[in-house]
């Protein structure tokens, strides 16, 4: 197998992909001169009920479209193959494994940190890879925060912050806006765009 340096893992629910997804991947790749980055769509979302999510397939299909022009983004069905729930740190071991000797740097945006305490095993995961946290509008990341008490000094030690231009996106609102039959578009790709309408999602 080629050997790679370090790679980047894109984790998340992508329902759907947005521009907020695909810049904060392209600028964690440059800045940290990462050889590849993996967009990983997570099967079942542990804070998600699997009803509000949409099916798999469909995430997938549109992360594959969205990521086509970046020779540097792959995508992986990792998660969503796994039976039961994904995790991070299950994602981060296997990896390891998989690219032994390289370096791995979990990317996420700032209201993933905030969250990161409520993960599984968050403390081991912490020391396993490197994180790489990028700006969010909305989300301010203050080491006094209470959010942030319970994460370890090990990963204060593994963690890059990475501003990026800040676009106030989500999917959340993305699936409001078809429901209600307001544009998306310039929220996301052509091609999501398109294939959200063809395929009737959100509605
Ligand atoms: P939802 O509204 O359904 O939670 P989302 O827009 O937050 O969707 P996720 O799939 O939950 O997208 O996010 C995947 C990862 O991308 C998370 O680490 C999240 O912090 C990050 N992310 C999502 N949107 C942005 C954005 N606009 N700017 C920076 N990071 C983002
Ligand atoms: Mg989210």
């Amino acid at each position: 197998m080629q050997k790679f340096n370090s790679i980047g893992i894109m984790g998340g629910t992508f329902d759907p992909v947005h521009y907020g997804h695909l810049i904060a991947a392209e600028f964690a790749r440059h800045e940290f001169k990462l050889d590849r980055v993996i967009f990983m769509p997570a099967a079942r979302p542990p804070h998600k009920e699997i009803n509000e999510v949409l099916n798999s397939e469909h995430r997938y299909k549109m992360v594959k479209l969205a990521i086509q022009a970046n020779p540097f983004f792959k995508i992986s069905d990792l998660e969503m193959k796994r039976t039961g729930k994904s995790y991070t740190i299950d994602t981060i071991r296997y990896y390891l494994e998989y690219y032994r000797g390289s370096d791995i740097f979990f990317i996420m945006g700032a209201d993933s940190l905030l969250m990161m305490d409520t993960w599984k095993d968050y403390q081991e995961l912490s020391g396993l890879c490197r994180f790489v946290v990028v700006t969010r509008p909305g989300y301010v990341i203050e080491r006094s925060d209470p959010a942030l008490k319970n994460l370890p000094p090990i990963l204060w030690e593994r963690m890059e912050f990475l501003p990026i231009p800040g676009l106030d996106i989500s999917s959340t609102d993305i699936r409001h806006r078809v429901a209600e039959n307001r544009s998306i578009k310039y929220l996301l790709p052509l091609e999501v765009e398109q294939y959200i309408l063809d395929q009737g999602l959100y509605r």
